[in-house]
């Protein structure tokens, strides 16, 4: 088995750029004839309602959730490596989670919209930043989750420093341990876009990117990894701005068909798990 690409895309500024991410995305896909999973927030998602449910009905987009508001569903804490500058900051940056009540009500508001407007809630979840751990040392927020009907996670996304990258050798699993078996773990691997590449290597621009994306693709089909591989509509707010945030994405897709790896959406390989999965 050559390995498994999730491509999944948090669409989530909730202006210009989201509403031109459900047309130019979804051209984009049809273009490169691969499946992949929009992470949308209930915000985005109510303001351009016919985009978005124009392109839900393509049957190559699988629009899931990125909450209501994008409420970060843990505090992120991250230790920035030496020299580099996150978010302003040269040692620590700190990101504050919303309160569990926050969260209660963000994940039903954004169940009522994706009911509203699509006729069908979601069944995975990207929670904003993502964190270390995932929601595996927060069983009272897979507790909330699992209630609003999430069944796919994409919460781990980040390493031990709250930075990044995040291995490969970590594999969607189950929240067994947390008594969740049914919940499924995807991640978001390596680095969440281009914009955190050039900033956890101190680069200026991310013209290593494409050759990093290769080496990683190699990686994949080396070891049949599944790669949860992420981007954002950010900047995607003209047809220049989206085919510049694109362009190492095409790259990347065409390279790595060229190496046989297969697309999926997180739907269809949460089913292919569940169907598989030890009992
Ligand atoms: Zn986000």
């Amino acid at each position: 088995m050559p390995g498994t690409i999730l491509l999944g895309v948090d669409v989530e500024m909730a202006n210009e750029s989201s509403a031109n991410y459900a047309q130019l995305g979804l051209d984009f896909l049809q273009q490169e004839s691969i499946p992949a999973t929009w992470y949308v927030t209930g915000q985005s998602l109510q303001r351009y309602p016919k985009p978005f449910a124009d392109a839900d009905r393509s049957g190559l987009v699988d629009i899931q959730s990125h909450t209501y508001s994008h409420l970060l569903l843990k505090t992120v804490l991250i230790e920035v490596p030496p020299g580099c500058t996150i978010h302003g900051k040269k040692d620590w940056y700190m990101q504050p989670g919303g309160t569990v009540e926050q969260i209660d009500a963000d994940l039903d508001r954004c169940q009522k919209v994706f009911q509203d407007i699509l006729g069908r809630r979601a069944l995975g979840l990207t929670c904003p930043w993502c964190y270390y751990r995932g929601l595996g040392d927060r069983p009272d927020l897979l507790d909330i989750v699992h209630k609003h009907g999430f069944r796919f996670l994409r919460s781990f996304g980040r390493n031990e420093k709250d930075g990044q990258p995040v291995p490969m050798v970590w594999q969607p699993f189950f929240y067994r341990a947390q008594n969740f078996p049914d919940v499924l773990e995807l991640f978001a691997h390596d680095y969440q876009d281009d914009f955190y590449y050039i900033a956890f290597n101190n680069l200026l621009d991310a013209g290593t990117y494409p050759e990093h994306l290769r080496r990683m693709a190699e990686h994949v089909v080396a070891n049949n990894f599944v790669w949860s591989l992420a981007t954002h509509d950010h900047s995607c707010d003209t047809p220049e701005g989206f085919a510049q945030k694109t362009s190492w994405l095409r790259d990347l897709v065409r390279y790595a068909k060229g190496l046989g790896i297969r697309f999926l959406t997180g739907s269809q390989y949460y089913a292919q798990r569940l169907a598989t999965r030890p009992v």
